[in-house]
Parts: structure tokens; sequence; C-alpha cells
């Protein structure tokens, strides 16, 4: 575990079992709160590293009973590697609170750049969606399943890159699952079904989010839940006249979410689509 510039050396000091003290860092402004915590800009002494450390409250984390889940997030995140995927440096705990080291996105909430655009141009979409695409390659080669992609769970690193920053509810995962989790906006048939799920469920909601960068709002969003689920379960797919939007586009909406998880647009195939070829930025960055 270690915070170094290089890479290289990187991995050479994460077989070094260092214990991380508050003492070893020095805390700067406020980034952001979150449910359980707060989360600061702070550089470790050292190395002179800056990082994101979020700090949160033990008695929360036992009332809300999720310990277990952070302590999976911890272990599923701390061991990803992909410049697309938030990095998880390493954590450590005093009587009242746990900390979490991680990597600092300079450029902050994707969801804030969504609610200011109201909507992404189709090359601002498209790289994004690419991105995500060999990030979630990635996860699922390493049999992880994120399970909650939305905006609310994506940060922008400072040259534009986006990254993964949320692992709450994913899994490892060699069997099928069947637990429900995640925002209802964003899920599955199967999984708002409560049936059978794997890592498909995560195609779906890059298509659901491919179809809100565009669009600006969910497809299937509607006044009540039980709307929702009835639109998700019909898969009630609706293109809207405005803003105008590329039929390349739509159809690789379409072919992710498709209700029948093993014939949604495999990833591999989805970074061929010509809609992705055409627009993605092939840096993966986001320019503006
Ligand atoms: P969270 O508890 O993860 O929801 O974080 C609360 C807020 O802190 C987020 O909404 C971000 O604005 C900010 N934040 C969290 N993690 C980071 C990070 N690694 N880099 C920059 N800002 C962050």
């Amino acid at each position: 575990m270690g915070i170094p510039a290089e890479a290289q050396q990187e991995e050479k000091v994460s077989t070094v079992e260092k214990r991380w003290t508050l003492n070893d860092f020095d805390i700067g402004k406020p980034l952001g709160r979150g449910k359980f915590g707060h989360v600061y800009l702070a550089r470790e002494k050292k190395s002179n590293h800056i990082v994101a450390l979020k700090v949160l409250f033990k008695s929360q984390l036992k009332q809300s009973q999720v310990e277990h889940q952070l302590r999976r997030e911890v272990e599923i995140q701390s061991h990803l590697r992909h410049p697309n995927i938030l990095r998880l440096y390493g954590y450590f705990y005093d009587q009242t609170r746990v900390y979490l080291i991680l990597e600092y996105a300079a450029k902050g909430e994707l969801y804030k750049e969504l609610q200011k655009c109201k909507y992404f141009s189709e090359r601002r979409a498209a790289t994004y969606i690419a991105s995500l695409a060999r990030a979630l390659i990635y996860l699922h080669g390493k049999h992880v399943i994120h399970r909650d992609i939305k905006p609310e769970n994506l940060l922008i690193g400072v040259q534009g890159e986006l990254k993964i920053a949320d692992f709450g509810w994913s899994v490892h995962t060699f069997n099928r699952r069947r637990t429900m989790c995640g925002t209802l906006d964003y899920l599955p048939p199967e999984m708002v079904e409560s049936v059978e799920h794997d890592a498909s469920v995560d195609i779906w909601s890059l298509g659901i989010l491919c179809y809100e960068f565009l669009y600006g709002v969910p497809p299937f969003e509607a006044k009540e839940h039980s709307d929702t689920y009835r639109r998700i379960i019909k898969v009630d797919l609706k293109f809207p006249p405005k803003p105008l939007v590329a039929s390349a586009a739509k159809d690789l909406i379409s072919q992710m979410l498709v209700k029948e998880s093993s014939r949604r647009l495999p990833l591999h195939k989805l970074l061929e689509h010509p809609w992705i070829v055409q627009n993605a930025d092939p840096s993966g960055i986001y320019r503006g």
C-alpha cells in the first residue's frame, strides 16, 4: 500500500503493509460531503502526493448497517488498477472514524457537469461511454460486477478522464446473483424482478447512462416508482425528437437496453460500434 508518483515504485511499496495514520497527511479544503462523512483534499507528507481523504463515521456506518458493504467495497476497489477506475490507495481507522485514501479527481462530479450542460454533445457522450466500456471490460475480466453505474458514481480526473468512483454495490462473482440493489432508474428488468443476474447488468446501466448523457434524463423516468418499474419491465424505450441525436446513437442504446440479458451488445462490440468509432476521442479524454 503506498502513494508514490510512479507506478513502478508504487507496486514495490504496495507489497509493504504500511499502517497509515492521520499524522501522515496534511489536510486541505473539504471536497464534498457524503452520506456517511466528509471528503477532504489531503497531501501525504513524505511523498507530497495529493489525495482525497474520505472520513466516515463508524457510528453512522453501524447505524445504517453498511460496515459489511464498506469492507467489500474496500476489498474490491483496492485491488483495481485502471485509468478509468478511481484508485483506493489504502485505509486506516481510529476509535470513531474510518479513513479511505483515494485518488483525487480534480474535476469533480460528472453529475454536476451533466446538470450544468443539461445534456452532453455526442463527442463527449461517446468518449465517456467508450471509457466506461473499457473499465467494465477490465472489471468483468476480474469477475467484478459494478451494479450501480450512474452519473452520481462517476468523477472526472485532472485531464477530463472519467473515473468510476463508488464500489458500494459491486460484487466479486462466480455465481449468478439475485440481490436487489442500486437506484431504480438504472436497474435492468432482471434486477427489478429479482431474478438471477450477471455482468450484463452493467451493459444495461451503460445503455441508460448513454441515453441520459444524450437526452439529459434517464429513459424510463416517471413520476411514480411503480411506473418506472413498469416501463423498465416492458423496455418502454422512446427517443424524444429533441435534442436531435444521431440514429447511430439510438441504435447503440437500443442494442444495450435489451430485456434478455444474454442478447445485450457485448462491451467489446460496443467499442466497434460506428457511433463510438466516429465520435469517441481515442485518447479517452474529453477536452471540452
Ligand atoms: P461521497 O461520500 O463519495 O459521496 O463523496 C462526497 C463528495 O466528495 C462527492 O460528491 C465529491 O464531490 C467529493 N469527492 C469524493 N471523492 C472524491 C475524490 N476522490 N476526488 C474529488 N472529489 C471527491
